[in-house]
């Protein structure tokens, strides 16, 4: 099991929560559990290196708040195991160039930005995730609906390497929860709510002071009508929240709808923004613990690299062997 996050922004938005992180919580006790933090993915737009920093140690530090464990998973930075780039260098040279001008996510985001100001970078983002994946054979790799493009190409650059030079690299398969697959954004609820959101008011940073966010989930867009009942085509807003309060309650949609029948959109989002305020408040605080004691998450990063590292190398060497780099004495 391998998963990532970008230390892009400081704070976790709800999307990369409950879409993936919330599963790299649960997935640790069962599976042999790699997850890091991207900083290699982040440098592919424009950053300023004391917040990159800054970011990536409280990446880790909200990792930690979330509830992984060092002691049940390994958790690292991925700058710290040169093998990712290393690797990263061979699925670039086994891409076509054609095949990763189709990445959606290349398209959006080269776009929003301009031509003048889109990096090869990141361009080669996806082959960088896919080395990210196979470099520790994973068969699972929990994400949001946003990724499964890039599993995709993972999936293929395996089997292709495999075909090619015989067998190497486990073809994995994409772990996506379809309830939290995909958190929208509260004021555009057809968007995907994302790091880089035009607008704030539509994402829900979960280290941002709980009456902001209480106040940003009350006033939520919500469709015409009344009836709080589920359907993304007709009540998008409505669904979005309903799919947000299912997962932090656990009580099922089904149980949801039964429950606000007959009362209104009001109601619904009094009712979350209660169950997000006693979700955050305890996540922050467990986030600035970490942070005010950098010597001992270091020390966890440190451990993390060195266990990622005793795997990476591994499969690195394999890969160089199989396509007949010559080893260095
Ligand atoms: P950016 O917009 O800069 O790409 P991001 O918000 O997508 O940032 P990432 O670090 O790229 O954040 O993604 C971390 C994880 O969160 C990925 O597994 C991604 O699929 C998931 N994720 C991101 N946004 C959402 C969302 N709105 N709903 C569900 N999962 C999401
Ligand atoms: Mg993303």
């Amino acid at each position: 099991m391998l998963s990532g996050i970008q230390p892009t922004a400081g704070s976790f938005h709800l999307g990369n929560y409950l879409g993936a992180v919330r599963q790299w919580v649960a997935l640790q006790e069962t599976h042999d559990a790699f997850y890091m933090v991207v900083d290699l993915h982040a440098i592919t737009v424009p950053q300023d290196p004391a917040e990159l920093r800054a970011n990536t140690r409280l990446a880790a530090a909200q990792l930690l708040a979330a509830g992984l464990d060092p002691e049940r998973c390994t958790l690292f930075v991925q700058s710290h195991v040169p093998e990712h780039a290393q690797l990263g260098w061979v699925m670039n040279c086994i891409t076509g160039f054609g095949e990763a001008s189709r990445m959606t996510q290349f398209k959006d985001k080269s776009a929003r930005q301009g031509n003048d100001r889109t990096t090869v970078g990141l361009f080669t983002y996806p082959m960088l995730m896919v080395a990210d994946i196979l470099l520790y054979q994973a068969d699972q790799v929990p994400v949001g609906e946003d990724q499964r493009q890039h599993l995709e190409l993972t999936r293929t650059l395996a089997e292709r390497f495999n075909a090619t030079y015989g067998g190497t690299f486990t073809v994995p398969d994409a772990y996506i929860l379809k309830e939290t697959a995909k958190i929208y954004d509260l004021q555009e609820p057809t968007a995907k709510m994302s790091k880089s959101a035009a607008n704030a008011k539509g994402l829900v940073n979960l280290l941002d002071e709980p009456r902001a966010t209480a106040k940003k989930i009350k006033s939520a867009v919500t469709d015409t009508g009344s009836e709080i009942r589920f359907d993304r085509a007709e009540k998008a807003g409505v669904s979005n929240l309903l799919s947000i309060l299912s997962t932090l309650s656990g009580e099922t949609i089904a149980e949801l709808e039964e429950k606000y029948t007959g009362k209104g959109y009001g109601a619904l989002k009094t009712d979350l923004a209660e169950v997000m305020v006693d979700f955050v408040t305890p996540f922050r605080e467990r986030t600035h613990a970490y942070l005010d004691d950098p010597e001992t998450l270091d020390a966890i990063l440190a451990e993390g690299a060195e266990k990622a590292r005793a795997v990476a190398a591994e499969t690195l060497a394999q890969t160089y062997d199989k396509l007949g780099l010559v080893p260095a004495k």
